[in-house]
C-alpha cells in the first residue's frame, strides 16, 4: 500500500532499509523509497527524539508556517504498513551500528549537522554569548535547549553570520511578539520575548553585502516586518571592482544582486528612529568578546577587514587592524554548522560530514566503500540548501541504494528488518515512540494550543512526553 492507500510494487525478496533520523532528508528518502514500485521495500525511520520532522519542527521558524506545512506530505506515509517511525530511539544509546547492520539490508544516516561552529575568539565563553542554533532550539521547543537562557535584558544585540539562520534569529528577535502569539512558537520563548528589552539587532557579516548568504526573499521579509526598521552603512556597500564587474554581469534575478538592491535601498534612507531596528554592518570580524568582570558580556570588539583574492580567485576577509567596540547585552553566533560524529561512523572531519561519496559511505584512509551504509541530507553534503534540495539529494542516494542492492542479487543475505529491532528493543526495554504514538502527541499539541489561539502548544519534556503516549496506549 502506498500513503494514498494503493496497492503497489511486488511483495518477493523484501529490502529492509533503516533510516536514521527524520529530519527533511530522512523522510524525502523514506518517501523516495515507498514511491518506487521496482523494490519491494520496508522502511523503518529512526529519531532520537520522541517527535519526527527534525528541523521542520525545530529549525524553521513560527512564523514560517508555509515551509513547516510540508510535514503534511511526510505524515500521509503514516498509515503506509511498508513504513514504521521509532521515535526517542538514539543510536549509540539505544540501538548501535552493528544491531543496524545485521538486521537491515541497508542503513541510510540523515542525522544532519547538530554541532556548531564556533568563532575561536576570546571571550566565547561569557554568559550572553551563544550559538545561533541554541535560540532557534529554544524558540522552537526543541527538548535539548527548553532551558537555555539569553540575555534579553539589555538594548543591543548582534547576530554574526549572514545566513538564513542570522536572518531568521534577527526577526525573531526584532518583530512585534504578539506576532508570534498564534503559531508554534514554544511557550517559554513567547513569555521571555514579550520581556524582552532588546531594540537594536546588529547583522555582522564578515565579507561584503555580495558574499551574505542570506537569501534575497528571507531579507525582504526581514525588511517588510511590520514595526521594524533597517538600515545598513553606505560606506560599507561600497563594492570591490571584481564585485561591480560581476553584478553589472549579472541577471535582474541573481539572488546577490537582488540582495545588493534591497540592501542599497535601506542605505539611503535615514538612520532608523522606529522602535526596533536592524542595523546591518559588513566586513568586520569579532575579534574580542568583552565581559563586565562577573562573566557577562557586555562588548564586542570588531575588526575591519578588507576583501582579497586567494588563489583560487575566492574573496578571504582580511583584517586591516582598524577596531571598534559594540555595546552588547548578547551576541548570537550564526556562522554555520557542522556534523556530530556517530560511533562506529567514519567521519571527515574537514568537512564536518559523514565521509562519503555521493551518499555512499566510506573509509576516508583507504577510500574503500563501506558496503551497505549511506548518507544523506546536511550529514553527507553540510549545511546547505533548502528543503527541496534536501528532496532531491535524497532522492539521488535512494537510486544508489537500489542500484547497489540489485547488483548485490541474488547471493544477499536476508535480512529480518522490523520485526528483529522491535524484538531488540524491547529486550533493552526501550520506549520507542510509533507513528501513532506521535499521533497522539501532535493531536495533545493542537489541542493544547486552542485556547490561546496557537497552533499548538509544544510539549517540550521527553519523559512527559513519553508517559503521554503510555497513557494513551493504555486507554487512558
Ligand atoms: P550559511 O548560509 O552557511 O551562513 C553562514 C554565515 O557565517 C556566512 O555569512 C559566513 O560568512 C559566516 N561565517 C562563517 N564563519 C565565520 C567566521 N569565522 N566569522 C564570521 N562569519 C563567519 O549558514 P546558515 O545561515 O547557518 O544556514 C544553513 C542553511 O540553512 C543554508 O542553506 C540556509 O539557506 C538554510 N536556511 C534556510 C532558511 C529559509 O529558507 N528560511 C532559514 C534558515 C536556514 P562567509 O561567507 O564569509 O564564510
Amino acid at each position: 500500500m502506498n500513503g494514498n492507500g494503493k496497492l503497489t510494487g511486488p511483495t518477493t525478496n523484501v529490502l529492509h532499509v533503516a533510516i536514521v533520523g527524520a529530519g527533511p532528508a530522512g523522510f524525502h528518502a523514506a518517501i523516495a523509497l515507498l514511491e518506487q514500485s521496482a523494490q519491494a521495500v520496508e522502511v523503518d525511520l529512526f529519531d532520537r527524539l520522541p517527535t519526527p520532522y527534525g528541523l521542520v519542527r525545530a529549525g524553521v521558524a513560527p512564523d514560517h508556517q508555509k515551509i513547516k506545512s510540508v510535514t503534511r506530505v511526510y505524515e500521509r506515509w503514516g498509515n503506509d504498513l511498508r513504513f514504521e517511525f521509532f521515535g526517542n530511539v538514539q543510536l549509540g544509546r539505544d540501538i548501535e551500528v552493528s544491531d543496524l547492520k545485521t538486521f537491515y539490508d541497508q542503513v541510510l544516516y540523515a542525522t544532519g549537522n547538530e554541532n556548531d561552529r564556533r568563532l575561536g575568539v576570546r571571550g566565547e565563553h561569557l554568559e550572553g554569548c551563544s550559538p545561533a542554533s541554541v535560540f532557534v532550539g529554544w524558540y522552537n521547543g526543541h527538548p535539548d535547549y527548553r532551558d537555555a537562557k539569553f540575555n534579553l535584558s539589555s538594548e543591543r544585540v548582534a547576530i554574526i553570520g549572514n545566513g538564513n539562520v542570522a536572518v531568521d534569529v534577527a526577526r525573531i528577535l526584532a518583530k512585534s511578539p504578539a506576532e508570534l502569539r498564534s503559531t508554534d512558537i514554544a511557550d517559554h520563548a513567547l513569555t521571555a520575548l514579550l520581556a524582552s528589552q532588546v531594540r537594536e539587532v546588529v547583522v555582522i557579516g564578515r565579507r561584503g553585502p555580495v558574499q551574505a548568504t542570506f537569501t534575497p526573499s528571507e531579507l525582504r521579509e526581514l525588511l517588510e516586518t511590520p514595526g521594524v526598521t533597517a538600515h545598513a552603512n553606505p560606506d560599507e556597500l561600497i563594492l570591490t571592482e571584481r564585485d561591480r564587474a560581476y553584478l553589472d554581469g549579472a541577471s535582474d534575478k541573481d539572488p546577490a544582486k537582488r540582495s545588493y538592491e534591497l540592501l542599497s535601498s535601506i542605505a539611503q534612507s535615514a538612520p532608523p528612529k522606529a522602535p526596533r531596528r536592524i542595523q546591518f554592518r559588513f566586513l568586520w570580524s569579532p575579534v574580542e568578546l568583552v565581559g563586565d568582570g562577573a562573566g557577562h558580556l557586555q562588548q564586542l570588539r570588531l575588526e575591519r577587514n578588507r576583501l582579497v583574492a586567494d588563489k583560487h580567485g575566492h574573496l578571504q576577509a582580511i583584517g586591516t587592524g582598524q577596531v571598534e567596540s559594540l555595546d552588547v547585552g548578547a551576541v548570537f553566533v550564526s556562522i554555520g554548522y557542522a556534523g556530530k560524529r556517530i560511533a562506529g561512523v567514519p567521519f571527515d572531519e574537514k568537512h564536518g560530514t559523514i565521509a562519503n561519496v555521493d551518499g555512499r559511505v566510506l573509509e576516508p584512509e583507504s577510500q574503500a566503500m563501506r558496503p551497505r551504509e549511506y548518507c544523506t541530507g546536511w550529514a553527507r553534503t553540510g549545511a546547505r540548501g533548502l528543503i527541496a534540495t534536501q528532496k532531491a539529494g535524497s532522492a539521488e542516494v535512494v537510486a544508489r541504494m537500489l542500484a547497489d542492492y540489485r547488483a548485490a542479487q541474488p547471493c544477499a543475505e536476508a535480512r529480518a528488518g522490523r520485526s528483529a529491532i522491535k524484538a531488540q528493543l524491547e529486550k533493552r526495554q526501550v520506549r520507542a515512540v510509533s507513528f501513532a504514538d506521535w499521533r497522539t502527541l501532535d493531536a495533545i499539541e493542537v489541542q493544547r494550543g486552542q485556547p490561546h489561539g496557537a497552533l499548538r502548544s509544544k510539549i517540550v519534556d521527553i519523559p512527559e512526553m513519553i508517559d503521554l503516549v503510555e497513557l494513551k496506549r493504555r486507554g487512558w
